[in-house]
C-alpha cells in the first residue's frame, strides 16, 4: 500500500473516533457502589468502626424492597443494601451469590441520554427510561449480561 493511503486511512479513523468519543454521553464519576448485606446494623458497624466512615442517611426504598445506609468516600458513596423481603432483588441476589458487591453506579449529566447511548451500543437495558431511586436520583439499570457480569446503574440528579 502506498504510504499516503495509510496516512489517509489514519485521518478517517481519527475523525470517526473523535466523533464517537465526543458524541457519547460520558460518566462524570462513580456515584456509588451498592453492596448487598445480610444485616444492615452489622455492616454499618464495620464501615464506621473499621473504616471510620460516618453513616449520613438510612432510607427504606419500598418498591425495591430494601433498607439502605449511605457513607460518603470522597465524591463516591457506599450504599449498603439490606433486603426487607426475600422476593426482592437484593433478597434474590443474596440467595444466589451471597453478600457482596451488588452494583456499580455511574453519575451522568443526563441519565436518559446515557441509557439511550448504551442501548444504541447494543446493551440490553433493564430500564428503558430512568425512574426515581434512593436519594431522589433518577436511575436506570443495564443488564449484567451486557456489562461483563457487573450490574451497572446510570444515574443523575
Ligand atoms: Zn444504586
Amino acid at each position: 500500500m502506498p504510504n499516503y493511503c495509510y496516512y489517509n486511512f489514519n485521518i478517517v479513523y481519527y475523525l470517526v473516533n473523535q466523533f464517537i468519543y465526543t458524541s457519547l454521553m460520558k460518566p462524570n464519576y462513580i456515584e456509588h457502589i451498592g453492596i448487598a448485606v445480610t444485616n444492615l446494623d452489622e455492616a454499618k458497624a464495620y464501615y464506621e468502626k473499621v473504616l471510620g466512615l460516618e453513616c449520613y442517611a438510612v432510607e427504606e426504598v419500598a418498591d425495591q424492597k430494601v433498607k439502605t445506609a449511605f457513607f460518603m468516600v470522597g465524591q463516591t458513596k457506599i450504599e449498603l443494601l439490606e433486603s426487607t423481603d426475600g422476593e426482592g432483588p437484593i433478597g434474590k441476589f443474596i440467595e444466589k451469590k451471597g453478600a457482596g458487591v451488588h452494583h456499580l453506579a455511574f453519575a451522568f449529566d443526563d441519565v436518559d441520554s446515557a441509557l439511550k447511548d448504551a442501548e444504541n451500543n447494543g446493551v440490553t437495558l433493564i430500564d428503558k427510561t430512568s425512574r426515581k431511586g434512593a436519594e431522589s436520583l433518577r436511575i436506570g439499570f443495564l443488564h449484567p449480561k451486557s456489562t461483563l457480569g457487573v450490574l451497572t446503574e446510570f444515574c443523575s440528579k
